[in-house]
């Protein structure tokens, strides 16, 4: 990988100072910044090529439709899915989760079948779920056992025998502890069993390789913004037979073959799932971002980001009275603590006066925290442009966070 002080210089946002120090940005599992090749490809196809895609006959719009479809191509590409028909275009993995959940709910799922789901699941991987149980659907849990996200995987067969389950939908990292669910193992189970499956790629799309082939995961869903892409871009990726049976999440133009007064028929995956005008630009922009980062190299990405995050934790644990959560090996780029008699909204602010740009609360992670006593916790994340001198000053300033409330 070319070294992370010489990638900062492709990323603008990155150059500027923060309270008088230079910023330190510690919030990549929040989102990432954008490197300049990025931002110049959607400002060039929005100067040169833009259009409304799928219906002109014009040139113009010839180029937008090619441009929009070369980036779904991409992407199936990225994920080494079996053909551009298994990418829908979301606004993210929140719409991409909810998407699945309403349609599943209306098709691959009947009243009395169980969704089987961890505790250490995102919002956005639980309560789309959670609307299903009108329908008669039902909820279960994998216990995580400590605060190291352990999971005993072992249980899916006795949960899924017992209680009808059809869909296990899990996280592949955890975006609390940075736990690295070993999601090819978990698929290859959930598909013994008879189960469908649900990654979310969330905090692992852009940040390590990802094939949903070497996966074997029926759906998988993630979030361009958080890998160098605009925001208002994700993907749903889905098994094209399994997409086949799904019914339309939204409706309106775009989705449909034919529309008559009192009924209408619709066009097949992905065209089904993207009523309305898609997000054009935010997808050339996810495109040059797999382009960016592919570049890089994403084995690289994943050996940098988890050897900050093993050096800050290893830095961070000789600070009194601090408290370390997620495994002790094999960590993503994440780490969140908590510190002994300071809430962990006094230590970030703290942190910022001093230029680290770092996340404090639930992230999005409520039953998880609270099992574990806590309502928020500080989190530093870390991607392909962070420093170990970043991560120096993060220790110093959380000691010193220390000291002032001591
Ligand atoms: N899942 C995980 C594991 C996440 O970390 C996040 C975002 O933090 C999401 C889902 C939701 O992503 P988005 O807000 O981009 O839809």
């Amino acid at each position: 990988m070319r070294p992370p002080e010489e990638l900062r210089s492709d990323f603008p946002a990155l150059s500027q100072a923060a309270h008088g120090h230079p910023l330190a940005y510690l919030d990549n599992a929040a989102t990432t910044q954008k490197p300049r090749a990025v931002l110049d490809a959607v400002r060039s196809f929005y100067e040169k090529d833009y259009a409304n895609v799928h219906r002109g006959l014009y040139d113009l719009s010839v180029r937008a439709t090619e441009a929009f479809e070369s980036s779904r191509r991409r992407v199936a590409d990225f994920l080494e899915a079996a053909s551009p028909e298994e990418i829908i275009f979301t606004r993210g993995t929140t719409e991409a989760i909810n998407l699945l959940a309403s349609s599943a709910g209306r098709s691959l799922l009947q009243h009395g079948d169980g969704v089987l789901l961890t505790e250490m699941e995102h919002h956005a991987n639980l309560v789309p779920w959670q609307m299903l149980r009108s329908l008669g659907i039902r909820l279960h849990f994998l216990p995580v056992d400590d605060e190291q996200g352990t999971i005993d995987w072992n249980r899916v067969e006795e949960i899924a025998k017992k209680h009808r389950i059809r869909l296990l939908a899990f996280t592949h990292v955890s975006n609390s502890l940075g736990k690295v669910n070993p999601a090819a193992e978990i698929c290859a189970r959930a598909r013994s069993l008879g189960l469908l499956s649900l990654v979310d790629a969330a905090q692992s799309a852009g940040h390590q390789h990802l094939s949903v082939r070497e996966i074997g995961c029926d759906f998988l869903a993630f979030s361009g913004h958080k890998m160098c892409a605009p925001t208002g871009i994700g993907v749903l990726y889905g098994r094209q037979e399994l997409l086949d049976l799904l019914p339309p999440y939204q409706t309106g133009g775009e989705m449909i073959a034919e529309v008559r007064l009192d009924q209408s028929s619709w066009k097949s995956p992905p065209h089904r799932f993207e009523a309305g005008t898609p997000n054009i630009g935010g997808a050339i922009g996810l495109r040059a971002a797999i382009d960016y980062l592919q570049t890089v190299g994403l084995d690289a990405v994943e050996k940098h980001t988890a050897s900050l995050a093993s050096y800050a934790a290893s830095g961070l644990a000789s600070i009194p009275g601090i408290r370390i959560l997620g495994p002790r090996n094999h960590r993503a780029g994440i780490v969140s603590f908590v510190l002994d008699k300071v809430h962990a909204h006094d230590l970030v602010a703290f942190l910022d006066q001093e230029g680290l740009a770092l996340r404090a609360g639930d992230h999005c992670n409520q039953p998880l925290l609270r099992k574990f006593g806590l309502a928020a916790t500080a989190r530093a994340s870390f991607y392909l442009y962070n420093l170990r001198e970043e991560v120096d000053r993060l220790i110093e300033a959380v000691e010193k966070t220390r000291r002032y409330f001591a």
